[in-house]
Formats: C-alpha cells, structure tokens, sequence
C-alpha cells in the first residue's frame, strides 16, 4: 500500500473510531439523564402524595379510606401538576402492615421500579408508602424522539467530519508523500550513477533537512567519483614524463646521439628517484587512507624535534630570503608520534610554505599545548589559496594550479600525505587563507596513543 493511501486511511480510521466511541458515549449519557430527569420529577410526586397522606392521617386519625381521595389526586390534580410524565400506582400500609390502600390492580408489581418509604406523623411511623411510577405513553415517545434526534445529529456531524477529514488528509498526506517521492526519485537516479541529480524540497521541515543532505551526499559522490575517475589518469600521467625523459636519454646514449656523462646520468637517476618518490608516496598514502599504515610511536620532546627539521630548511629559506621563525612552547610538550610520518607531514607544510612563499617573505612555526593535544601551526605571507579552492587541497594530486610547471611543486599528493598521517595519529589537520595575505595549516595531535 503507498504511504499516501496509508495516511488517508488511518486518519479516516482515527476518525471513524471517535466518531463511534463518541455516539455510544453521548446515547447513554443521553438516556441516563433523562431517566434521571424522570425519576426526580416521579419523586417530587411521591413526595406530594405522601404528604397528602399524612394530612389525611393527622385530620381522620388513621388511614382508613385514605385510598379513594389518593387515587383521584394522582389521577387528576397530581399528573397535571407534575407536566404529565405519568402516573402513579400505589399501595399504602399501615402500622401493622395491612394493606389500606391499593391502586395497582392487575399490574405485575415484580417487574417494576418501585419506591419505598416510612409515613411519619410527628415522629411516628404511621405506615408505608410503596409508590410505582409509570412512565406516560406520549413521554416514552418524546424519550426515543429525543435519543433519535441526538443520534441523528451525531451522524450528520459524524459524516461532515468524516468529509472534511477526507478532504484534510488528501492535502496533507499530498504534502507529506511529495518530498518522499523527490528523494526516492532522487536516490533511483544517483543508483543508476547520475551522481548530478539534486532535489529541491520546498518544505521548512525534516525533509528540507533531508533534501539538503541528500544534496550534500550527492555532492559528495559526484566529486569521489571524478577524483576516483581521474586517479587512475593522474598516476598514468605523473609516470608518463619521467618514463618518457629516462627513455628517450637511454635512446640517445644507446643510438649514440648522446655520450653517457656523469650529468646525463644524473639527470636520468634524477627521473628514477622522482618516479620511485612517487610510487612510494601512493603506497603511502593508501596505507593511511585505509587505517592499516604500521606507526612507531614514541615520546618526543616537540620544540627540540622541530627545530632540528627546521635546521634543514635554513638554506631553502635563505636562499629564497624568507625569514624562518620559531615560537616554541612556553613548557616542553611530549607526545607520543611516529617520528618518521610527522617529519614528513611537517617538510610537506614547511616545503610548500617556502615554496609558495615569494622573496622577503616570513614563515613561521608556533608550537603550543591546547587541552590533551599539541597543536603546530604553520604560517606564511604568500599568495594565499582561493575560497574555492580551498576545500579540495586535501584531495589527491589537486594542484590549484593546474597548468603549473612539474619543477615549481610535487604532484598535489603532498597535503593528503600530510592529512593521512596526521589522521592516523588520532590527530586533524585544518587551513585557513586570505588570497593574498598567507595562509595557515593548523595540525593538532593527541598528546598520548
Ligand atoms: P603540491 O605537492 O603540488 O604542492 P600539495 O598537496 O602539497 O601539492 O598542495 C596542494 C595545493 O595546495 C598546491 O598545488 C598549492 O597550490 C596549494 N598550497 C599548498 N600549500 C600552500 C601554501 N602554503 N600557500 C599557497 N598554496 C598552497
């Protein structure tokens, strides 16, 4: 069954249900108040009739031939007086239990609602009262003309409701299925790899939020996919410069074209060592995307280990006569790092700081401690990286410049490198960039496992 018709009918079921429970409740209300109505009007009665009859004892003594002025009272004067609901048989005893007076003739007094009360004269028991009130013919008919008048109101309101539910719960199960179905459609279309499919919900609901996720997946999707598609294009493209300048040098020197001098071969073992360089980053970064990179974890005074990668990097900085400065910690800080995998990730940073860096410009390193965590912070003033760039540098050989020369930077595996093993070490990695003011890659890592 669609969801669409589910709503419907349970909302028309809900409604059906209190329509019923509320007739049923309403007809007995109905009845009980209007027997109790009757029998408070049969009690006035039995209470004149039974002050009549202690008139009559206090006047004649006793209650001799009380029986024939009752019965003409009730009969005439007591009916109309009570608005004719009916009238009353009786019999009346008295102190000893004889019967004084009876009025109910042939009726069968088992079946019938009768009321029982002491006759008092001055405090005395004189006697007893059994009154039993019968209903009026025309007051039975205006009792069931009233229960079915009320149970034809609660119809008429039962089926007006009825239609207004029908025509509520189309709109809103309308309403509520719609949303549903974009996305199914939606999830039907990204199943068949149109990664491009977006919806667009327009209600201000959990299906907005929804919608807006569903986006976000696709989003998602569509960029693994063509980061996926290219992978395999980029690696082919990266091997194929190197293979190309090792192949047509080892072409030349074996046609003879070219003598095998030192500076050949190191231009040729140079190609080797960036394709070698290459294929262990990949494997690199595969072992730390996949979480099954081996780490040697030891406990390493921060400042000291940043300062002699630093020391490295002093002539790169002097050449290109960039200010290098360190801010260390105020207290020594000693996590617990794989040693190798955090030099790489800090020459990464540091590298591309320098290198991006034009003349006369500063890089610097703080080291703190934040909380449980060492944070690294690496900051320079160059060109700063484009807003929308800026979510995709992590990515695999992204290069904001495209077109850029081989020799002016690496392969844009560098950042997912560094992100890899920062990750791996329980740690994250964030960027902050102003075009044209610098950027900051900020590295926090848990002091301990
Ligand atoms: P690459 O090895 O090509 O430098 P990375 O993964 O290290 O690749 O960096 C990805 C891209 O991010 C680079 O192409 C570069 O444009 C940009 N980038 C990285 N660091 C900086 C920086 N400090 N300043 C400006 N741009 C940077």
């Amino acid at each position: 069954m669609k969801l669409r018709v589910k709503v419907l009918v349970s909302m028309t079921a809900v409604v059906v249900f209190m329509g019923l429970f509320q007739s049923l409740f309403l007809q007995s209300r109905v009845e009980t108040m209007f027997e109790s109505y009757l029998s408070e009007s049969d009690q006035m009665k039995v209470d004149m009739l039974k002050r009549a009859v202690t008139s009559y004892y206090s006047a004649a003594g006793s209650l001799e031939g009380v029986g024939q002025t009752l019965e003409m009272s009730n009969r005439m004067n007591m009916g109309s007086v009570m608005g004719y609901t009916g009238t009353i048989e009786m019999i009346i005893l008295d102190s000893s239990g004889e019967i004084v007076a009876n009025t109910t003739d042939n009726m069968n007094k088992n079946n019938r609602v009768s009321i029982e009360e002491p006759l008092e004269v001055n405090g005395e028991t004189v006697g007893t009262f059994i009154a039993y009130p019968e209903k009026s013919a025309s007051v039975s008919r205006l009792e069931q003309q009233f229960v079915q008048s009320v149970n034809l109101t609660i119809l008429f309101g039962f089926l007006f409701a009825g239609v207004i539910t029908l025509l509520i719960g189309f709109f809103l199960s309308n309403k509520i299925t719609r949303p549903l179905s974009q996305l199914v459609s939606g999830i039907e279309h990204v199943s068949k790899g149109n990664t491009k499919f977006r919806v667009t919900i327009d209600s201000k609901d959990e299906f907005k939020h929804l919608g807006e996720a569903f986006n976000q997946m696709t989003d998602t999707l569509e960029r693994t996919e063509r980061i996926r598609k290219s992978l395999v294009a980029d690696v082919a493209h990266e091997l194929r410069t190197p293979l190309s300048i090792i192949r047509a040098k080892l072409e030349s020197i074996q046609a003879g074209a070219v003598e095998a001098t030192e500076e050949v071969i190191l231009h040729v073992s140079d190609e080797v060592y960036r394709l070698s360089r290459l294929v262990n980053d990949l494997q690199q970064l595969s072992l730390a995307e996949s979480r099954t990179l081996p780490l040697h974890k030891e406990r390493t005074e921060m400042n000291r280990f940043i300062e002699s990668i630093l020391a490295q990097f002093r002539w790169f900085a002097e050449e290109k006569r960039i200010a290098l400065h360190l801010n260390r910690s105020a207290t020594a800080i000693f996590p617990e790092i794989d040693r190798d995998r955090i030099t790489q990730v800090v020459v990464n940073l540091l590298g591309n700081a320098i290198r991006y860096t034009p003349e006369n410009g500063i890089v610097t390193i703080d080291v703190c401690k934040e909380g449980q965590s060492v944070v690294l912070c690496f900051q320079d003033t160059g060109p700063g990286i484009d807003e929308q760039n800026l979510p995709f540098i992590f990515e695999r050989f992204y290069r904001v410049d495209e077109s850029r020369k081989r020799d002016k930077g690496g392969v844009g595996l560098g950042l997912s490198i560094a992100k890899g093993f920062v990750e791996v070490h329980g740690g994250n990695i964030n960027v902050t960039s102003r075009k044209g003011k610098g950027t900051q890659f900020k590295v926090t890592l848990p002091l301990s496992g």
